[in-house]
This record gives structure tokens, C-alpha cells and sequence, in this order.
């Protein structure tokens, strides 16, 4: 008798191999069979025309305050993610000095666009150092299993005070952040993790480390080599080319350990990214590991009335007489043909260029609809549809905004649309070297809603892509099962395989469904954040116990920290 039999599935397994026909045990926590299973289980779950997959591994996550108050994780548990890492892009919350919470949150609240208000009530701060922030995480239960990285704002902020943002250092300043790295990859951190983007902002500036020198990444890197395991990831408006290409060859050169960074097909340079990644392969050629993540789908802005970003948030009028109002009076006043004329007079009064650029960018601009169509032909741009109707991009914006009592929601690519398809990103997502990530689940409360990546790897690239080519569904599932965890040397886990852990999901593919995104208020102190709902998961497993069944959660809570540590 097993504890859980997984019966008559089709068994994508996360190595890549072909999809088979079988049945799954489990014992406690483990994969005991695979195949034919003739023993009975306590419990068994009927899989027959159901894909049965290993649990997706998330790696580009930020629950770093969420994890601390909700068990849940939603959206990211919704969508199948047994296994997320958070501390990623350089913010996070430990190491903290007391009296330094508050700037820890403004960073996270600028950069991630979490409501501070939502961090500030969610919080309880049972931590100083980095390894008792991990005791607090692992002494609470919840759905799934997390791993953390040590976030270099935060170690920053611990050692240099007021300086943190300061450029120059002295060698025991760069020393001590070393040192404080080494201890938590003692404790189980499974990387580091820096910022290097121009639009990584808090209300202080630019991220503390933004523009750290070679030494001090370095520095901090030689505790990933000493340590034996950690993975240094990075976000860097570089995207992997000079002068970043020097000191990251050199942190390969001297740890032996993985670097990883976020890469994409920028607007500005769109061939640049294949030169990296031919770049990439002759250093793979000579034992260096730097390994480029990549979305599986654009980082989409979602612009609406309810969102932090939309044409029109900047315009005097609406800022004055719209903004303050709650939803449906907004809606209501908006539908007045003498608040259109008003606001169709003005113009976007802001002195942030980005800013000004991303919203009037009607090229580049979607009605996003229901079911969501994240691969829209360019014909279905703002601009393309102004120009068929003879009317001015505003006029069309204006209308679509205030579709589905003012909820629709625009899509907004940012990068990887240079080409207005997923062509380019395919290719990315299949080179030998990237991975997938990007995810930003928790992150991006009121403009993003990407933690369904998961899932739309599925439902888009391997069932409904008709724009390009799709994705092998035996390759799908490695992406984001057997590849994400061994980047980060999550060895018992990413596999169907008997001694691996029993983290894993039952899939009805024809049923797999997104919903349109939504905005819910549902964050400590009532903070919004973009949630996706999905259908077509008829159950998830965490550690051998059924975590979800068909959307629902069923109350167990076997979710652990997972600590990491060198491979033997
Ligand atoms: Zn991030």
C-alpha cells in the first residue's frame, strides 16, 4: 500500500524525455514508482487524460514580505509552483538593522511596486541577521517551498548605514558584506542577488549598489565560491555585454559558481541579444557558467484605470478630479462627454521620460481582453486601430479603458516585442544556456501580472500559439521543471524520477485556462494587487500531500524552506 498513486497519466517527467502512459507512487514525501504501479494507494488520484508533471520551479519570484504573513503565495500557487526563490533584483528584507525596516520597505515599495502600507502592517520583524530571517521563514508552514537570496540593497543598508547608496568603499566595508554573505549561504541562502538597472528606483534614487564597482561584486561573489554552492543573479540595463562581461567572467573564472541575468530583446538594441548569447556560448565553451534568464512571454504592463499606469494618470485634470474618486465614480465621470473633452485637450504632465514614452507608446500598446491574448498582431495596436478609424490614439485608448465597466485592462509589452511577435523570445527560451524566469510573482502589485507564466507556457506555447511556431510539450515542462531547479541545485527536486521529492501537478491541458487578470485589495492595510485566476489544475502536490485540488485550496500546508548547501 502507498501513501498517493497517481494513476493512468500521461507522464511528462521534466528531463526532457518523451511523454509516457503510467501511474506514480508516493511515500511520505518521495516518488517510490514510476510506471506501472500495482499496489494500491491510501489515496488515489485518477489521472487518465491528464498530463502529470513535476511541480514548476520558480526562480525569479519576490515574496520576501508576502512569505512572512501569507501561507498561500498566490497568485504563484495558483499556477502549479511547488518550489519559488525570492530575493531577487537586489531588495529584500535581511539582513536589517533596527531602524532600517522602514528604508528596506521603500526600496521594495519602489522597485517592486508592493504597497509599502501592505509590507509596513504585514510584517512582524522577528529578524536582525540574515540566517534568523531564515529561522522565522522556516518556522512558518505554507503551501510551498521557498528558497532566498541574500539581496545586496539590503546588505548595503546593514553595513554601510547612510551610505548606503554611497560608491566608494573601503576594503573592510566590501569585507564585511562578504562575510555577512558567506554566513547566510551557511544558513541556506541559495544565491546573492544585485541590481544594476536605471529603472530600479525608490524615492532615495537609483538601488543602493546600482553602480558598485568590479571589486565590491567580486568581493561579495568570493563567498559563493568559498561556499561551494549560491547563485549570483542579477538585473543590468548591460544585459550581459561590456563593461558587465569583464567582472562577470571573472566572478565564473574565480567561484566556479552560476551567474545569472535577466536578458531580452531590448527595443534600443534588438539584435544585441543574440551577440550575448554567442558571446555566452564561447565562454560555456571554456567551463564559465553564465546563465541568461528569460520570460516566457514580455513583461506586460497592464495599463487601466485601476493600475499604477495608463495615458491619461498624468494629465492635470484626471490627476484632480479622477484619481482621488473611488472606481465606479471614476468610470461614471469618465463616461461624460465633457470630462473627454477635457482630458482629450491636455496632455501627459510628467517630467519622467520613460514614463511619458511607455504610455503614449501606441504601437506597442493592446487591448489585452478575455481570454488574454499576449501575442497580439501588431494590427491590434492602439495606433493600427486609430488609423483604420481615422481617430487619434487618446480617442481609441480612452474608449477601450473604460470596456468591461472601466476593467479592461491594456497590454503594454515591455521589450521582447520588438518584432511584434514571440519569434525572438523562442529562440531565447530554446538556446542550450538560458532559462526560464522573470516571473516577478508578488512583485508589481499594480501594473503586473506575470506569476501565470507557469501556466501560459502551457495554454500559449504548447497548445495555442498560431503566430510562430510552438513549443514540444516534453521541453515546456523541463523549462520550467528539471532546468530552473538545476541552475539552482534544487538536486531532489524538478523530476519525476523515483527518490525525487513528490512535488508535482495534474493537468487537464484541453481545460487549462488564464483568466483575465484582475485587481483585488486584498493585501494587509487593504493594499491592491494584480492577481490571474486559472482553471485546468486538477490537483498540486507539495512533498507528497495534494496542496490544490481543482482550484481549490485543500488546507495543507507541507510547504518548507529549502535551505541550500553544496552538492557532494
Ligand atoms: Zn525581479
Amino acid at each position: 500500500m502507498h501513501d498517493l498513486v497517481i494513476r493512468n497519466g500521461t507522464v511528462v517527467d521534466g528531463t526532457g524525455q518523451p511523454r509516457f502512459d503510467g501511474d506514480l507512487a508516493i511515500d511520505g514525501a518521495v516518488i517510490t514508482a514510476v510506471g506501472d504501479v500495482s499496489d494500491r494507494g491510501r489515496r488515489e488520484i485518477d489521472a487518465a487524460g491528464r498530463l502529470v508533471t513535476p511541480g514548476w520551479v520558480d526562480i525569479h519570484t519576490h515574496y520576501d514580505g508576502q512569505v512572512t504573513w501569507d501561507p498561500l503565495l498566490a497568485p504563484s500557487s495558483w499556477h502549479g509552483v511547488t518550489t519559488l526563490v525570492m530575493g531577487n533584483c537586489g531588495v529584500g528584507f535581511a539582513p536589517v538593522r533596527r531602524g532600517q525596516e522602514d528604508f528596506l520597505i521603500e526600496l521594495m515599495e519602489g522597485v517592486e511596486d508592493i504597497p509599502g502600507t501592505a509590507l509596513h502592517d504585514g510584517i512582524t520583524w522577528h529578524w536582525e541577521s540574515f540566517p534568523e530571517y531564515m529561522d522565522a521563514l522556516a518556522q512558518m508552514p505554507r503551501v510551498l517551498d521557498v528558497a532566498a537570496q541574500v539581496p545586496h540593497c539590503a546588505l548595503r543598508a546593514y553595513v554601510l548605514g547612510e551610505r548606503a547608496h554611497d560608491l566608494d568603499l573601503q576594503d573592510d566595508e566590501i569585507g564585511e558584506m562578504a562575510r555577512l554573505t558567506a554566513e547566510a549561504l551557511r544558513a541556506g541562502a541559495v544565491g546573492f542577488s544585485t541590481s544594476r538597472t536605471i529603472l530600479h528606483r525608490s524615492r532615495h534614487g537609483l538601488v543602493p549598489g546600482t553602480h558598485s564597482k568590479p571589486e565590491e561584486l567580486l568581493g561579495i561573489g568570493s563567498a559563493l565560491g568559498t561556499a561551494g554552492h549560491g547563485v549570483f543573479e542579477m538585473v543590468s540595463d548591460l544585459q550581459g555585454q561590456e563593461p558587465d562581461l569583464s567582472w562577470m567572467r571573472e566572478f565564473c573564472r574565480r567561484t566556479g559558481r552560476v551567474l545569472t541575468f535577466a536578458l531580452a530583446q531590448s527595443p534600443i538594441q534588438p539584435h544585441a541579444w543574440r551577440e550575448t548569447l554567442g558571446r555566452i556560448d564561447e565562454l560555456a565553451a571554456t567551463g564559465l557558467r553564465i546563465v541568461p534568464q528569460v520570460p516566457c512571454r514580455p513583461t506586460g504592463m497592464l495599463y487601466g484605470l485601476q493600475s499604477s499606469l495608463h495615458p491619461f494618470i498624468t494629465h492635470p485634470t484626471y490627476r484632480r478630479d479622477i484619481a482621488p474618486l473611488p472606481h465606479e465614480e471614476r468610470v461614471a465621470k469618465l463616461r461624460t462627454a465633457e470630462m473627454r473633452t477635457r482630458l482629450l485637450a491636455e496632455e501627459p504632465a510628467t517630467e519622467n521620460a520613460i514614463a511619458r514614452a511607455l504610455m503614449t507608446n501606441w504601437t506597442h500598446i493592446f487591448p489585452l481582453g478575455d481570454p488574454p491574448d499576449y501575442e497580439p498582431a501588431p494590427e491590434r495596436s492602439v495606433a493600427a486601430a486609430a488609423a483604420r478609424q481615422g481617430r487619434r490614439p487618446e480617442d481609441v485608448v480612452y474608449d477601450w479603458m473604460l470596456e468591461r465597466d472601466g476593467r479592461q485592462f491594456l497590454f503594454a509589452p515591455l521589450a521582447n516585442y520588438v518584432d511584434g511577435n514571440f519569434d525572438a523570445l523562442r529562440e531565447m527560451m530554446l538556446h542550450p544556456r538560458t532559462m526560464l524566469g522573470l516571473s516577478d510573482g508578488g512583485a508589481h502589485c499594480g501594473l503586473i501580472c506575470d506569476a501565470s507564466m507557469p501556466t501560459f507556457l502551457l495554454t500559449h506555447w504548447v497548445r495555442d500559439r498560431r503566430r510562430g511556431e510552438r513549443l514540444p510539450l516534453e521541453q515546456a515542462v523541463r523549462l520550467q521543471t528539471g532546468n530552473t531547479a538545476a541552475v539552482y541545485g534544487f538536486t531532489d527536486r524538478g523530476t519525476l524520477e523515483v527518490g525525487k521529492k513528490a512535488d508535482l501537478n495534474v493537468i487537464d491541458l484541453d481545460a487549462l485556462r488564464l483568466h483575465a487578470p484582475e485587481m483585488v485589495f486584498d493585501l494587509p492595510a487593504g493594499g491592491r494587487r494584480l492577481v490571474q485566476h486559472v482553471d485546468g489544475y486538477c490537483a498540486t502536490v507539495v512533498s507528497g500531500q495534494v496542496t490544490f485540488e481543482d482550484g481549490e485550496e485543500t488546507g495543507t500546508r507541507p510547504g518548507r524552506l529549502v535551505r541550500g548547501r553544496p552538492l557532494q
